[in-house]
């Protein structure tokens, strides 16, 4: 479903992904863990192109990413993507800020829209709160809501960057348990989180980033009780 050949990526002299190749197959379920500023959002922002890249190569869903905006635009609409902030639209409703993008983009009508968006608020338990403001629910409701809001669009993949990173505990548990829920019904998801309850919980396997290369991709199992290379161990042995 995912494939980045050889991509590099330079903030000026700084190289931020070093000669990245990672392939995501469809229906897999990647983690990808990592110390802060290995790089870990940006290889996931190449992924929509919502960074650039000098270098390498990215097909999404057989879709080659060019510089030409219709690649982009068609990849985007086959891309769903939770961030750790800022995933609604404040200014609208939780129910309108299901429907925007399948009115616009997909061409559905306001009915349609309106009852594919409350088959997923429902989904993630939150259709009571679909006329309310995202500021009138809490960080948890509203991180379902964004994950209802991708899969109104019918995503073939799933990105997440650490989408419970900013939540209170006790509301962490609710998203992790929406994307288990997700995992369990064959979407594609790459996500970034270092909640390794859920790595171990859901994915196939498990990438660490370091200083913008990937040093260690392994099923949970392995990457957790045997990890081939020090610096993962060193990472482990900090966050458990
Ligand atoms: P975190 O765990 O903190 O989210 P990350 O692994 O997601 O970190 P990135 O956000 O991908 O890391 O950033 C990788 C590196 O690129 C960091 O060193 C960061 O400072 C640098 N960087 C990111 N954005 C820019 C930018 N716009 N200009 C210059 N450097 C940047
Ligand atoms: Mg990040």
């Amino acid at each position: 479903a995912v494939l980045m050949r050889s991509v590099s990526k330079w903030y000026g002299q700084f190289q931020v992904l070093k000669d990245i190749d990672f392939d995501v197959a469809k229906g897999e379920r990647v983690v990808i863990c990592g110390p802060s500023g290995s790089g870990k959002s940006t290889l996931i922002r190449c992924l929509n192109r919502l960074e650039q890249y000098q270098s390498g190569q990215v097909v999404v869903d057989g879709i080659a990413l060019t510089d030409d905006a219709r690649s982009v635009d068609e990849v985007r609409r086959e891309v769903g993507m939770v961030f750790q902030h800022f995933n609604l639209f404040p200014h609208l409703t939780i129910l309108e800020n299901c429907t925007l993008a399948p009115m616009s983009v997909r061409g559905f009508s306001r009915k349609a829209a309106n009852e594919t968006a409350m088959r997923y608020l429902s989904r993630v338990r939150i259709s009571d709160h679909a006329h309310k403001y995202p500021s009138q629910i809490s960080g948890g409701q509203q991180q379902r809501a964004a994950i209802a809001r991708s899969l109104c669009m019918n995503p073939k993949v799933m990105l997440f960057d650490e989408p419970t990173s900013a939540l209170d505990p006790e509301m962490v548990t609710e998203v992790l348990d929406t994307m288990v829920g997700l995992a369990e019904e064959g979407m594609t998801m790459i996500c970034v989180t270092h909640e390794m309850g859920f790595a171990r919980r859901v994915a196939d396997r498990v990438i660490f980033m370091d200083r913008g290369q990937i040093v260690e991709s392994a099923e949970p199992s392995v990457f957790f009780d045997a990890p081939k290379h020090a610096r993962t161990r060193l990472f482990l042995s900090q966050i458990l």
